[in-house]
């Protein structure tokens, strides 16, 4: 990090204790003293150690989108059922439901490849700011700024991928306070080991997702396979497990009320260095809308799948995390207006303004910067509604938003690597060719065509002087039911963008190769494509702009605040360090931290989301709870709380104790909490994780899993858990 943070950094403790992600550098400038006094029995140099760039922290690794971490030397991952769901859904049929009954591979060789997944491991973090500024030139003006800066991060990944299985990113800390070169191995044979049956990885399913009390089994083990030389490469027979230099060892002791914890893994975005203004767009705009279209799209698929077994499969995966964004929206809108995050934001803002203009000779250009900022924010809000709904066409109907990925790579492959987006780059390709692939398996053209008529009527009725072009030209300007199904009929009927082969014909064709297709689809998609590409322009220049004014405006705030600050989130490697308790979620309520077995059988009702299976209840109605039942709680534990700072991405991040072992792994946050994302309120600030004690009940009770318990060191009877490593 920079200097300012760092000089920061050393002269206070966290606000609030469990607040801040930490990255790995500012763990190292965190007081030792006041880590160990908040129960860290391991020296902070053995998290680690930047000179080597490894430590123990290396043993977190990004599945992309979620986290993991290695379990036995042996690469073995675990990580949430959540995160495993594409490589369930993958091998799943209805003849072989792997998402109902569940997944144990009694042998290496059984183990189940993921088309695509791939799992990366930190290497080193390198700052780069000097650098990436330095790119810009003199007088550019904000796109400019943006393109230069683009084009160092490009040059910085390639320069830093040049050595083999690298995977590296520049990260953005805070709109461009910092930029930091992150160096990671990717290992791209990754196979499903176990993951429980739905009724368990999903227990208490939409109903229950970001609440408390739960009792969700959401735990999945996968394993990570190089070539015999250690060197990662794609599947292959012949390929043997990764060697994982550092793992957490699974406690079998678990944990109690009052125990340190620390959560390490990716969280993907948060949103607290926002102006309040900013904040205010997404509560009054963002959200809701997000309710609106997504809670369509969900009623959609979900009518859709009840007509038909193999949609039903199909879908599941998309409706699941549609489930997630649609009830995390409502989360947001929740918990923004009952924490007055907003208000308060303007508040914190005003008394930086305040203390800025006190030193306006240093400050002035932070408060010019701010007014500027809030100028940007209410230009774009103009076009918020076109925006948001042209950014929906990539995300609900599956047929237009693969005619226009694969537009859109045309587009962008007729320019030289480093000027494309860097989506599009050629280290992206084998990803993108992945993903066209492995969305044959989600296609389900009833739902399919109903989710594009609803997006095409909505952007029917946008305004006259915000229209999506695409749609006009295909649609015609005004709705009718009977013309858009009609229409919608015969762009189907004759694409061939729905054909796997072909579909993966088209990724490698220019823009004229395509349009001689005459295919109706990827016409239109052509033309969607041509407009999201516009707006792209439009962002970048946006970009530019803050890159050019937040910085300053942040270290404004940061000098003030005189205590270290942890950045936000922005999918880069984290640590939390909390306490395992319960909290009260409104007056009159206290919610204890542990959920038991028991009373996971108490919410059992025979019906989906609430169903059992045979076998747990079996075991539990028999008390067999082996060696793992809480000695306090006289129960095995299934979940627990912790005052842990936790966001989307964190999914599947290793819940560690002071020793660096295993406890939990992390998969959700409360409902009071989840706009904390926003901002951190110690009262109800509460991650949700599924003790480990719950899982090795699963395996040694349930699945009688004896190999893979004696691969993770455990012995019945006779609990053995070794130091980290
Ligand atoms: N359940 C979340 C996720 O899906 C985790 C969180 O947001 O806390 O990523």
């Amino acid at each position: 990090m920079k200097k300012t943070l760092l000089l920061l950094s050393l002269v206070a403790a966290p606000a609030f204790a469990g607040e801040g992600k930490w990255t790995p550098q500012q763990v190292l400038e965190l007081s030792p003293a006041w880590l160990k006094a908040q129960g860290l029995q391991l020296p902070p140099s053995k998290l680690w150690d930047p000179k080597r760039g490894t430590g123990l922290l290396a043993g977190t690794v990004n599945t992309g989108g979620c986290s993991g971490s290695f379990i036995s030397a042996s690469g073995l991952i675990i990580t949430n059922h959540h995160c495993a769901f594409s490589i369930i859904q993958e091998h799943s049929s209805p003849q072989k439901d792997l998402i109902t009954n569940g997944f144990l591979a009694k042998s290496q060789a059984e183990e189940l490849p993921g088309k695509g997944s791939r799992v990366q491991v930190p290497r080193g973090f390198k700052d780069v700011t000097a650098e990436v500024n330095g790119a810009v030139p003199q007088g550019a003006d904000d796109l400019a700024r943006y393109k230069a800066i683009d084009r160092k991060q490009k040059e910085l990944v390639a320069e830093c991928e040049k050595r083999p299985a690298t995977r590296c990113q520049v990260a953005t800390f805070d709109g461009g306070v910092n930029y930091t070169l992150v160096d990671a191995v990717e290992l791209q044979d990754v196979r499903l080991v176990y993951a429980p049956p739905r009724a368990v990885g999903e227990y208490g399913g939409e109903e229950d997702n970001w609440m408390w009390p739960r009792h969700t089994g959401d735990f999945a083990i996968i394993r990570a396979y190089t070539a015999p030389d250690g060197a990662s490469a794609a599947f292959s027979d012949k390929n043997v497990p990764y060697k994982a230099e550092f793992f957490f060892p699974l406690s079998t002791e678990g944990v109690k009320p009052g125990d340190f914890v620390m959560v390490l893994g990716y969280p993907g975005t948060t949103f607290r260095t926002l102006l309040a203004d900013e904040m205010a767009e997404r509560q009054a705009r963002y959200y809701p809308r997000i309710r609106d279209v997504l809670g369509e799209a969900i009623r959609i698929l979900e009518a859709e799948g009840e007509k038909d077994p193999a949609g039903k499969i199909a879908v599941a995966s998309q409706l699941k995390g549609l489930h997630n964004v649609y009830k995390n929206a409502g989360g947001q809108l929740a918990g923004l207006k009952r924490g007055h995050i907003v208000e308060k934001q303007r508040d914190a803002e005003a008394g930086t303004v305040a203390w800025a203009q006190k030193d306006a000779a240093k400050w002035g250009d932070a408060l010019k910067a701010r007014e500027a900022l809030l100028a940007e924010q209410q230009e774009s809000s103009k076009t918020f509604d076109r925006e948001f709904l042209l950014n929906m066409s990539g995300r609900l109907a599956r047929g237009p938003a693969l005619a226009t990925s694969v537009s859109r790579l045309a587009m962008e492959r007729a320019k030289p690597d480093l000027e494309r987006r860097p989506e599009y780059m050629d280290r992206e390709l084998p990803r993108i060719k992945d993903r066209l692939e492995r969305e044959q398996k989600n296609l389900f053209l009833a739902a399919d065509k109903a989710l594009l008529h609803a997006f095409v009527k909505r952007a029917q009725a946008l305004p006259q002087d915000a229209r999506i072009a695409a749609v006009d030209a295909a649609f015609g300007k005004t709705y009718s039911e009977k013309d858009v199904s009609a229409k919608i009929d015969s762009l189907y009927a004759g694409t061939k963008v729905l054909t796997l082969a072909e579909r993966l014909k088209m990724a490698d064709e220019s823009v004229g190769q395509l349009a001689a297709r005459r295919d109706p689809l990827l016409a239109f998609g052509m033309e969607l494509a041509k407009e999201q590409a516009a707006l792209d322009d439009t962002r970048d220049r946006r970009q530019g702009a803050s890159s050019r004014l937040r910085p300053a405006w942040r270290k404004a705030v940061m000098a003030q605040a005189g205590k270290p600050i942890a950045p936000d989130a922005n999918s880069t490697l984290r640590v939390s360090f909390a306490k395992v308790q319960g909290y009260t979620p409104r007056d009159g309520a206290l919610y204890l931290p542990q959920t038991t077995l028991t009373g996971m059988m108490q919410k059992h009702t025979g019906e989906e989301p609430f169903n059992a299976p045979e076998k747990v209840r079996a075991a539990a109605a028999a008390k067999k709870f082996g060696q793992w039942a809480d000695p306090r709680l006289k129960d095995v534990p299934v979940d627990f709380l912790a005052d842990a700072d936790t966001t989307g991405g964190n999914s599947g991040s290793p819940t560690v104790n002071g020793k660096g072992q295993l406890v939990g792994v992390n998969f959700d946050r409360v409902w009071e909490n989840v706009a904390n994302d926003f901002g951190y309120n110690p009262d109800v600030a509460r991650n949700v994780n599924v003790d480990v004690r719950y899982l090795l009940w699963q395996l040694d009770q349930v699945e009688d899993a004896d190999a893979l318990l004696r691969e993770l060191n455990i012995r019945k009877g006779k609990p053995v858990a070794k130091e980290a490593r």
